[in-house]
């Protein structure tokens, strides 16, 4: 059984993880594989080293070592080196990076300048977290560089910031005119991304961002294909309940593509593969009518691990439920 999960950083990171655990419970699936397709367009050089937001949330996550409080980070992790970088008036101080934290940034860094591919290193850095004996294989989108910019006007006239820091710094508080992912036109899939969704028994679209985070996966060239192609069922998980994300700023990105904060602005991105997309109840009414889309109301909080395992069980119910799509 290859279950094969897109993802970004937080809602995509609770998510799978709450995916291994109810698997764990199940052992009708004890043989299952979890694949997970990383976004990359998040990543960004600060202080000389290489950065990697979703994929250092999803390891953590997976890993227990995330601080649950914050949802990414290290548990337990201090701000001393940044603290003296700032009394040398080093910047940027508006991305926290602790030094915990900074140890993997360190690592990764010194191994791609060393020749190592991204895959390569994501691959070192889970095998200390455990993940493969978790089932998990985590794949950056591609080990070619993409960088998330965002348009923006302000007193400075209209320039492109780094999603960071427009997200981060800013708060998404400045409309976004535009999102530009900077090499993703050029980028390779990582290898063994493709293989994933071809071979993949049931893919999982988590309740992930769906224009920084799954958009950004997606626009790599050939795994919207490969999602149209596979025999899998793909099965989608709604981030926004009730008219606003659950957390973050999914409305300020929708914005910026012209669409409302609805369900049915979100399954519009993927309607040409999905084919199961789960609402928040109450929310179906407000789903426009797809050909080959089932829409089913489950509850999509994840108030802690336990809802979190409720909500990926749902999912992986509704996928074998709908079983392949031919042959
Ligand atoms: P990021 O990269 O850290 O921003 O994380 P993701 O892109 O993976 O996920 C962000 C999305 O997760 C946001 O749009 C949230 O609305 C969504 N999200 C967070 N928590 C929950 C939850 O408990 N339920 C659902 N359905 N969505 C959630
Ligand atoms: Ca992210």
């Amino acid at each position: 059984m290859q279950i094969t999960a897109l993802a970004g950083g937080v809602g995509g990171a609770r998510f799978l993880r709450g995916l291994c655990d109810h698997l764990r419970r199940r052992s009708d699936l004890s043989d299952a594989r979890l694949t997970i397709v990383g976004n990359t367009g998040d990543d960004i050089t600060m202080f000389g080293l290489r950065v990697c937001p979703d994929l250092d949330t999803l390891m953590y996550t997976l890993g227990d070592g995330i601080d649950e409080s914050q949802g990414w980070g290290r548990v337990g992790d201090t701000r001393t080196l940044q603290g003296e970088l700032a009394a040398y008036g080093v910047q940027p101080q508006w991305f926290g990076l602790g030094d915990l934290d900074l140890a993997t940034h360190v690592a990764r860094s010194q191994w791609l300048g060393q020749g190592a591919t991204l895959s390569e290193v994501v691959a070192r850095l889970g095998a200390r977290w455990g993940l493969d004996r978790l089932g998990v294989t985590l794949l950056p989108m591609s080990d070619d560089p993409v960088e998330t910019h965002v348009v923006i006007d302000d007193e400075d006239g209209r320039r492109a910031i780094h999603f960071q820091e427009w997200w981060v710094r800013h708060q998404a508080g400045i409309p976004a005119r535009t999102f530009t992912a900077v090499g993703l036109d050029r980028a390779r899939p990582a290898p063994g991304v493709l293989e994933a969704i071809r071979g993949a028994d049931v893919v999982l679209l988590p309740p992930s961002n769906p224009v920084v985070s799954i958009g950004i996966v997606l626009g790599v060239p050939g795994v919207r294909d490969a999602l149209r192609g596979c025999a899998a069922p793909v099965v989608g998980v709604s981030p926004i309940v009730g008219g606003a994300p659950v957390r973050g700023h999914a409305d300020a990105c929708l914005a910026a593509l012209g669409l409302p904060t609805t369900p049915d602005a979100v399954a519009g991105l993927y309607e040409d593969f999905l084919d199961r997309w789960l609402v928040a109840p109450g929310d179906a009414a407000g789903m426009r009518r797809r050909r080959g889309l089932d829409v089913l109301e489950r509850p999509l909080l994840m108030r802690d691990r336990t809802s979190a395992a409720e909500l990926a069980g749902a999912a992986l119910d509704a996928a074998l439920d709908a079983g392949p799509r031919r042959g």
